[in-house]
């Protein structure tokens, strides 16, 4: 992907180390590091590294990403310890307040969170 195309968020630039970002797992398929506004005490983004920029533009064919993004972020809630409950959330597109237009998942944790949510 070139440095300028549209789908280069500040996430791509966050994969490439271009942009410090306090770095909490990594595979070959994605990256987590910790949101730089936490909404609550454990507040982490997990970022597929292919730049698919939201939900419903991911394909058939990116199924078992999804697949993976999921049991990942699952197996990083049990490294925070997160043992009494924590939520995932994908905001997607403007109404569901999406701002940055690469896929992530929030982690949500360390507080009890309120529903239904604002
Ligand atoms: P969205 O609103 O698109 O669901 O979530 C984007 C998230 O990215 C926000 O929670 C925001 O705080 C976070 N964010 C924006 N810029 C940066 C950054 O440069 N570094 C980190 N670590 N998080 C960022």
């Amino acid at each position: 992907m070139p440095a300028d195309s549209p789908e280069d968020t500040l996430f791509s630039k966050i994969i490439r180390r271009e942009i410090p970002a306090d770095i909490v797992y990594e595979d070959d398929l994605c990256l987590a590091f910790r949101d730089i506004t936490p909404q609550a005490p454990t507040h982490i983004l997990l970022i597929p590294k292919k730049p698919i920029p939201q939900l419903g533009e991911a394909a058939a064919g990116d199924k078992a990403l999804l697949g993976h993004l999921l049991y990942t972020i699952s197996e990083i809630a049990r490294q925070e310890k997160l043992d009494d409950g924590y939520r995932v959330v994908i905001n997607t597109g403007k109404n569901g307040g999406q701002t940055v237009f690469h896929l992530h998942l929030h982690l949500l944790g360390d507080r009890a969170l309120g529903w239904p949510p604002g």
